[in-house]
């Protein structure tokens, strides 16, 4: 993931104009489709993103139900018409790795043993990628479960950090900096992406994955970026929510 391509300049400014702290624009609304349970759509920078909550309901077939608890089964889809040039539909590796680490992520969060024997259903469809969709598929999901009614520990919000920079001819980094949210081409021509998902009122981690090389440093201040972005993030969550069933911050 290492490239010689400058990707801010001397003043610490990106080349999409962002400082190195800042995010992209992101949008929230929650309740959004009718016939599922809880759902939301989200846009963060050119990502769009829809979330369909079902369930909590019988798990089927029956030999999938855990006596104990819900099982959580997130799918996570990238649209064929997503990205630029076509993309193949259905599932492939990447989408199963994805679906998988935020099936995890969220399982932390559900109180799932109020409910055993049942599965609860995350669908997460990608309309637009542009870099970070895991991130924020992960919050959409988050926003969805909790339009659900589906009792959680917290609402789970993802960002990312990364770094950015330049390496000299010969290999060696010229610097690099540390910059929140990868917007797309610093994520095709950046040299780390560390994605994460939080309980913000705790700052558990629930994911956690690295693409790329950060010194223990990096990845401290990397890591410190993210969780803020996390929080940032958590509170427009927190916004829809409140706007989707007319609650003003004052009655919560
Ligand atoms: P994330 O979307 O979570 O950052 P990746 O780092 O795997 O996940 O992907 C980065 C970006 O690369 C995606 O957001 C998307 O814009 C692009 N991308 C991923 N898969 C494809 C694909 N099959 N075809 C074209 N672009 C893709």
């Amino acid at each position: 993931m290492k490239s010689d391509k400058q990707l801010i300049d001397e003043t610490g400014i990106r080349s999409d104009g962002r400082k190195p702290d800042e995010l992209r624009n992101v949008i929230i609304k929650a309740g959004v489709l009718h016939r599922a349970d809880g759902s939301c759509y989200l846009e963060w920078g050119g990502n769009k993103v829809i979330a369909a909550v079902y369930g909590p309901r019988e798990a089927i077939p029956r030999h999938s139900q855990n006596s104990l608890r819900a099982i959580v089964n997130a799918r996570y889809n990238m649209a064929a018409f997503s990205v630029d040039d076509r993309k193949r539909p259905g599932p492939d590796r990447r989408s199963r790795e994805i679906s998988k680490v935020i099936s995890e992520a969220l399982e932390k969060v559900i109180l799932t043993d109020y409910y055993p024997r049942a599965a609860i259903d995350v669908n997460i469809e990608v309309l637009n990628a542009e870099a970070g969709t895991r991130c924020a598929g992960l919050t959409a999901a988050g926003v969805a479960l909790a339009d659900a009614g589906i009792p959680l520990k917290d609402i789970p919000v993802a960002c990312a950090a990364g770094k950015i920079g330049a390496t000299e001819e010969d290999g060696t980094f010229t610097g690099g900096h540390v910059v929140l949210d990868l917007g797309k081409e610093e994520d095709n021509f950046g040299n780390a992406d560390l994605p994460i998902a939080i309980a913000p009122r705790t700052n558990e981690i629930l994911l956690l994955q690295m693409d790329g090389h950060l010194s223990s440093d990096e990845f401290e201040r990397a890591l410190d970026y993210a969780i803020k972005g996390c929080h940032d993030i958590s509170k427009l969550q927190k916004e829809a929510l409140l706007k989707k069933y007319n609650v003003s911050e004052g009655d919560e």
